[in-house]
């Protein structure tokens, strides 16, 4: 059984995550680790900052090592995710989970609900066909028994999911921009659609397909 720590104190993105590798592995996440060192997401692309949280976070535990589990089985998950809208460049992007703070200056994620709503600001009454948009997930996989641990050697796995962003948020499921953002071939929001769908058919669902075969 090997033990994966996944890098993140998303509730949502840990549930998705478990629900498609299945029980075959045990799960820890930062929570389990109080003392980890807070990681800068300063990279310019998904794969920057997934491979970064990944290494980082396995250089601390190789040099920080208590546990009581065969490091040889041991791996450290990250996950970078967001939104690219194609009316806006390719924006929220990498700033996805921080989208509101950027005009305010406030250091920090901001709440789903401001990033929501900024978004439906800025696309106004756009047509649904110039409201095109894709979820991305990158998933960086770190081995802190590595010899030559470098963040250069930590495997990315991508994934992605086209769809559009509809003129007002619906459904209660999921999280960040999810009551928003329709996948292709469907007509409710992700949050509407629930994690039966999501867990399908998502940015994360694809790049958790590569893993697990990367895994066997
Ligand atoms: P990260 O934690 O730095 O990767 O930020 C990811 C941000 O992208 C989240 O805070 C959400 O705003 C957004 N995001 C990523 N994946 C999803 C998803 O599956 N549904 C909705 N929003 C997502």
């Amino acid at each position: 059984m090997k033990t994966l720590l996944l890098a993140t104190r998303n509730q949502h993105k840990t549930a998705e995550i478990r629900a498609i590798l299945g029980s075959r592995h045990l799960y820890l996440t930062l929570n389990d680790f109080p003392a980890a060192p807070p990681v800068v997401e300063d990279a310019d692309t998904f794969a920057g900052n997934a491979a970064k949280k990944a290494f980082e976070i396995a250089l601390w535990l190789a040099k920080n090592w208590t546990l009581e589990l065969d490091p040889g089985a041991f791996y450290v998950l990250a996950d970078d995710s967001g939104l690219e809208v194609d009316a806006l460049n390719g924006a929220p992007g990498v700033y996805s989970a921080r989208f509101a703070a950027l005009d305010t200056g406030h250091p920090g994620n901001s709440p789903d609900a401001e990033n929501n709503a900024k978004l439906l600001r800025l696309l106004g009454d756009l047509p649904p066909e110039k409201r095109t948009a894709r979820f991305r997930c990158v998933l960086a996989l770190a081995h802190p028994a590595d010899q030559k641990l470098r963040i250069q050697n930590v495997e990315c796995f991508d994934g992605a999911c086209e769809g559009r962003i509809q003129t007002v948020a619906s459904g209660r499921h999921g999280f960040g921009y999810d009551p928003l953002f329709v996948p292709n071939g469907f007509t409710e929001s992700f949050a509407e659609l629930g994690e039966s769908v999501k867990d399908r058919i998502s940015h994360r669902a694809h790049a958790l397909v590569k893993l697990k075969e990367f895994l066997k």
